[in-house]
């Protein structure tokens, strides 16, 4: 470990003595270089596998996975499965039994046990047990490893080989399941092989990844670099609150993957001569929002400028009408929903509390200065960035914990550092509008407050999930009235398929909503009967 990294602020200080121990190295801010292991402040670089490293105690952990890595497993046996090229089958122990692919029957037990479902295309390969037993590239392998990413989640089990398969997919899992993975490892594993074969000397862009925020953007571009990281596989990140000419620029020095909100990306087609005839692969991430009006016509701008990719397309919450015109981007679409999406995560304990829209702040503040209520890191959610702004210094000026807001307007490097400062510890609350409901990996939070219920059910699924990662427990705290009507009956569903009780109010006024309900259609056919 000779090399070391000074921070850019601090490039007169003396270097430290080589850390020992992980923690005691500091988080790193937004443009360091990271710990492969852990995260932090990448400090020092490897000099065994060029990886930065924070300390000896990651070097170590780092030296002995790659160890692991290489040791000969003498299991090796690929049999190739009819429908594809890329996976195989891998015997778990010697060489004397017979590998056979699985069967119709041993395929569908699988999926039943994994409650994952198959729809459309009947050449869907099997799920996968390891990563292993697809044809990934070496580096990728020990990248995913050294991810910490022992074995794929159900959602990687059947997406990873349909997507190496080269199907077009529309993948439904719970928030926090590991979608991200299950499109860049076929997408890292594509575009390395094709730069090596095709393009060793200036990569082209094979694959574009279209995200509704760009907070999520900046994840899906960390961690695509993990993942690529030692491969010829380059990223670019096109979103705004970032000069466009930087953007422009290292795309133009070669990269495989783009990762982009709509707007700034046909900002930067429109105004400069972009070469897309190469992406093969497009995914849509959070799909539902991607296809709503307002990001829809950005999204079919970019896709037509495309040569007929295929198109991945992820969400927790996949609406019927999405699923119809999904279908209208590929020839034919398989679609793979994982778990019960479309519902809040399991791992989330809800609880509705009833309480009208004048004593909200008071029970907020309450419930922040509750010593069994209050679990930080903490996210609310509200419904406009003016109501954001004005919460959080309420929240600090009441309670005194340090609160800020985050929303659409804030500039890209003010969101970036409150992300940092919120997940690091330095900051307990944060009030924010929908911008960081989705997909964003907030590891630490296991609280979640919807101060404000969002128009839909879905937006309020995507925010109860951002307590909970990879089935750890959290918390979702809601606050409901009348003049969440119209939700009622979505409402006391999720909260009924989660176990979670239902306020009394809520349910007396949803029964009334559904007798209004029952009276508006049975009048209606009487009108009907009538005039026939
Ligand atoms: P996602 O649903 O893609 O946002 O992923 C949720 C979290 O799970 C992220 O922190 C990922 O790094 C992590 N993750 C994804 N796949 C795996 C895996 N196979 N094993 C362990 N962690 C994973």
């Amino acid at each position: 470990m000779e090399s070391s990294v000074v921070a850019e602020n601090d490039t007169n200080a003396p270097e430290d003595d080589v850390k020992e121990r992980c923690w005691d190295q500091r988080e790193a801010l937004p443009d360091e270089p990271r710990c492969v292991i852990c995260g932090r402040y990448g400090e020092y670089i490897c000099d065994e596998t060029d990886d930065d490293i924070c300390s000896l105690e990651c070097k170590g952990i780092l030296l002995s996975r790659l160890a692991k890595s290489r040791q000969p497993t003498g299991r090796p046996c690929p049999v190739k499965l009819p429908a594809t090229d890329e996976c195989y089958y891998v015997r778990d122990n010697d060489n004397k039994s017979e590998v056979k692919p699985l069967t119709t029957d041993q395929t569908e037990l699988m999926r039943r046990k994994l409650d994952i479902l198959v729809k459309g295309d009947k050449t869907t390969p099997p799920p996968i047990l390891s990563f292993a037993s697809c044809k990934l590239p070496q580096k990728l392998l020990d990248n995913i490893e050294v991810a910490g990413y022992e074995m794929p989640t159900p959602v990687q089990m059947q997406a990873i080989p349909a997507a190496l398969a080269r199907q077009s997919l529309l993948v439904s899992a719970e928030t926090g399941s590991g979608k991200t993975g299950s499109f860049l490892i076929p997408i890292v594993s594509q575009c390395a092989k094709v730069n090596e074969e095709h393009f060793p000397n200036q990569q082209m862009p094979l694959a574009m990844v279209l995200t509704p925020t760009r907070e999520l953007c900046i994840q899906v571009e960390d961690q695509a670099k993990v993942l690529g990281k030692g491969l010829p596989f380059k990223t670019a990140l096109v979103v705004g609150g970032d000069a466009m000419a930087g953007q422009l620029h290292r795309i133009q020095q070669g990269v495989s993957l783009i990762v982009g909100t709509p707007g700034r990306l046909i900002d930067l087609l429109t105004k400069h001569e972009i070469e897309l005839d190469t992406i093969s692969i497009l995914v849509l991430d959070e799909v539902d929002c991607m296809l709503q009006r307002g990001f829809r016509e950005q999204v079919m701008q970019i896709f037509t400028a495309l040569s007929q990719p295929q198109v991945l397309m992820f969400s927790a919450t996949i609406p019927k009408e999405v699923e119809k015109m999904a279908s209208t981007m590929a020839k034919k679409v398989t679609v793979i929903s994982v778990g019960k999406p479309n519902k809040p995560n399991q791992a989330v304990k809800q609880l509705a509390i009833w309480v009208d829209s004048k004593r909200k702040k008071q029970k907020l503040f309450d419930i922040l200065m509750s010593k069994q209520h209050y679990k930080p890191p903490v996210i609310v959610f509200v419904g406009s960035r003016l109501g954001a702004d004005l919460l959080s210094e309420a929240i600090t000026v009441s309670t005194g914990l340090k609160a800020l807001s985050i929303h659409g307007e804030k500039s890209m490097k003010d969101r970036r550092e409150i992300v940092r400062s919120f997940l690091v510890g330095e900051i307990p609350v944060v009030v924010a509008t929908g911008v960081l409901g989705r997909g964003i990996d907030l590891l630490t939070v296991r609280q979640v407050i919807v101060f404000d219920m969002p128009n839909s059910i879905k937006e309020y699924v995507h925010q109860v999930g951002r307590a909970s990662r990879m089935g750890e427990e959290g918390t979702a705290i809601v606050f409901v009235n009348e003049e969440n009507k119209k939700l009622f009956p979505e409402l006391v569903e999720a909260l009924k398929t989660s176990g979670a009780a239902i306020p009394r109010e809520l349910a007396n006024s949803s029964i009334s909503c559904a007798i209004q309900d029952f009276e508006r259609l049975a009048s209606e056919s009487i009108d009907a009967f009538a005039e026939s």
